[in-house]
């Protein structure tokens, strides 16, 4: 509890004692009513007079219909009707309703915050043989930095010297350390365990995967969800429409001499109280809040609560394969030259692909493994789904699938070996094949089944690789349906099929070469964020780290933010309409209305703080 929240508890407390002190006496003494309405008023102001000073404020500033004028007027009205206790009872409940809720906000931003914590501070460059603490933002692409045991990371970057354990739990939810040494990309944000590491930073700050999150993060409560906006929207004129009715209900009666006055007043008051829509406009924020901070504590980055509500009632999950359903790093099975040797056919392989980012050509670049001399290339240019085009020692070369092969008019043959094979060749000559193999992931199988117990309808592959592999990925993991042998803009036309036959539809990509369907889905999920910047950037949800199993989960974390929400509006609507109804008919107690309003508040918030803790699967 912070310093402003125990103190406000410290006037919880006097005031209710003194509330409760007066009313027994009250009851036991006979005295004059001035006498009680100066005794009432000190536990009144004791713990009201910051809320009375607000409204007066606020009214100044022109913003005259919030909680504080509703809460003033209210309880200065109950003074006038002579219900002195009730006053300060009223005034002491929304008190207690706000430090709930300063209590409730407090620790869901926390939460998110724990994410936030991921911001590093300095980092140690070396320039001219001297170390340097800078801002990360000072440092430029190309430095050397220096990473010590118990560092954050401060920026992206491959490590050259020495070997280290990383932390990668506060962006993945992975609890588990990793292991890094001389050669690996290292990403900002994670923690530095055991070793001092020299690192080549390869992105500045603005553009590290910590930066980019942090935007995702803090931009998250812009991309609102319908009920979220319309909570809001729903306050702006359900507020006055309520203060003004009741007026009207003191009034107009009155005036027209229908019944006493007093009585008009006090169900007037009543109204009032339990109009107020503050158990909504908190709680359904909060809620949403809650589950964004709980999904982003496992590594699911929810970009708005918007996509909540979206992947809540998705019935379609559309996966690409490489580096979704499979690990996306090939080992090279066989080389098949037909007219030159194997070294060379590698060689022209890893040089055409030095520029690329897809896991094939990774893959033919570490199986190459030597050092690739890039001033052999010249243009290159990426055939998505297909291959590369590119020339080296100023030749023109192909390197890709068969697609490829049979679009430039070279004559190319299936290899009898199963695996994704990889055709190269010139503008007029075929020079042969390398024969590499994926991996499935291990937790895919578990994220199909994972799906369908969660009421996912289909699951659907889309794939540029080969038939044959498609089918065996597809067979392997139980998937309702997979397409091969597609280009980027094939898949999107599949997708809008799955979509214009009245799906909900989810696209699950590593973020290469698949942003045009990450965005046309109706949400866009990529995984492996880690070090993928296109990913980040066009998808509505981030998985941090590699696994399929993710999506489940996040699935059910939306459904129980959704259902949450609901029941709220539901218990809250119900309760009110009912003492409504109630003080219509003429039952008037001032304290049905303090439960109405506060009290709804405060189950409402506790039932939006479950969401919160759920940490577990
Ligand atoms: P997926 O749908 O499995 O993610 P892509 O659409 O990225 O696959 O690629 C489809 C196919 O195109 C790959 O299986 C490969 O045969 C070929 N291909 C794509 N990019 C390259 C590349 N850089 N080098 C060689 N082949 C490639
Ligand atoms: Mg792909």
């Amino acid at each position: 509890m912070s310093r402003k929240q125990r103190r406000v508890l410290t006037r919880i407390i006097i005031s209710s004692v003194l509330t409760l002190l007066f009313f027994i006496l009250e009851k036991v003494i006979e005295t004059d009513t001035w006498v009680k309405i100066v005794a009432f008023s000190v536990p009144y102001l004791i713990i009201g007079y910051d809320v009375l000073w607000g409204a007066v404020r606020n009214i100044f500033r022109g913003q005259v219909f919030d909680e504080k004028f509703l809460m003033t007027i209210a309880t200065l009205g109950a003074f006038a009707v002579g219900e002195f206790p009730e006053a300060a009872g009223v005034m002491l409940f929304y008190q207690v309703g706000e430090l709930f809720q300063s209590i409730a906000v407090g620790k869901s931003r926390r939460s998110i915050s724990s994410l936030m914590d991921i911001r590093p501070d300095t980092a140690v460059v070396i320039r001219d043989g001297e170390e340097l603490t800078l801002s990360p933002d000072e440092v430029k692409k190309g430095e050397m930095i220096i990473i010590r045991p118990g560092d954050k990371i401060p920026l992206d970057g491959v490590i050259v010297e020495g070997r280290s354990t990383v932390n990668t739990s506060a962006l993945t939810g992975e609890s588990l350390p990793r292991e890094v040494s001389t050669g690996e990309r290292i990403i900002s944000g994670s923690l530095n365990l055991s070793g001092v590491i020299k690192v080549c930073v390869e992105s500045e700050f603005g553009d590290s995967t910590v930066s980019k999150i942090l935007e995702l993060v803090e931009n998250a409560s812009s991309k609102k969800a319908k009920a979220e906006n319309f909570i809001t929207k729903f306050a702006r004129y359900y507020t006055p429409a309520v203060v003004i009715s009741a007026f009207l209900l003191a009034l107009v009666p009155s005036v027209l001499g229908i019944g006493s006055p007093y009585d008009w007043i006090k169900r007037a008051l009543i109204f009032l109280m339990v109009s107020c829509p503050c158990a909504l406009v908190i709680s359904v924020p909060l809620s949403f809040f809650g589950a964004i901070g709980s999904a982003s504590r496992s590594g699911i980055l929810i970009k708005g609560s918007s996509y909540m509500e979206v992947l809540a009632s998705v019935d379609t999950v559309v996966f690409d394969k490489t580096g979704t359903l499979t690990e996306g790093s090939f080992a090279v099975d066989a080389i098949h030259p037909s007219s030159v040797s194997p070294d060379l056919l590698l060689d022209i392989a890893a040089l055409a692909e030095s520029y690329s980012t897809h896991p094939v050509a990774e893959s033919i670049i570490s199986a190459h493994g030597g050092h690739l001399d890039v001033s052999r290339v010249g243009e290159v240019t990426e055939l998505s789904g297909r291959g590369i085009k590119a020339y080296i020692d100023g030749k023109l070369c192909y390197v890709g699938n068969g697609k490829l092969m049979s679009d430039v008019g070279i004559e190319w043959h299936p290899c009898h070996l199963s695996g994704t094979t990889v055709h190269i060749a010139t503008d007029t000559e075929y020079l042969g094949h390398i024969v590499i193999n994926d991996k499935i992931k291990e937790s895919s199988k578990d994220a199909i089944s994972a799906l369908k117990d969660v009421g996912v309808k289909k699951t659907v592959m889309l794939t540029g690789d080969s038939e044959s592999i498609a089918s065996k990925v597809a067979n392997t993991l139980g998937l309702d349906e997979y397409h091969s042998e597609l280009l980027p803009a094939d898949k999107v036309e599949h997708l809008e099929r799955l979509i214009s036959n009245g799906n909900t539809v989810a696209f699950v990509g590593d973020g290469i070469n698949d942003a045009p369907v990450l965005t046309r889905s109706d949400v866009g999920i990529a995984m492996g964020a880690l070090g993928s910047d296109a990913a980040i950037e066009s998808a509505d949800i981030v998985l941090m780290d590699d696994d399929p199993k993710k999506i489940s989960k996040a699935i059910r974390i939306s459904r129980k933010a959704l259902s949450i929400v609901k029941q709220n509006i539901i218990f809250a609507l119900t309760v009110k309409i009912a003492i409504l109804i109630v003080t219509a008919i003429g039952f008037t107690n001032t304290w049905v209305a303090v439960f109405g309003d506060v009290g709804v508040m405060v189950l409402a918030i506790l039932n939006a703080m479950r969401n919160g803790k759920q940490t577990d699967n």
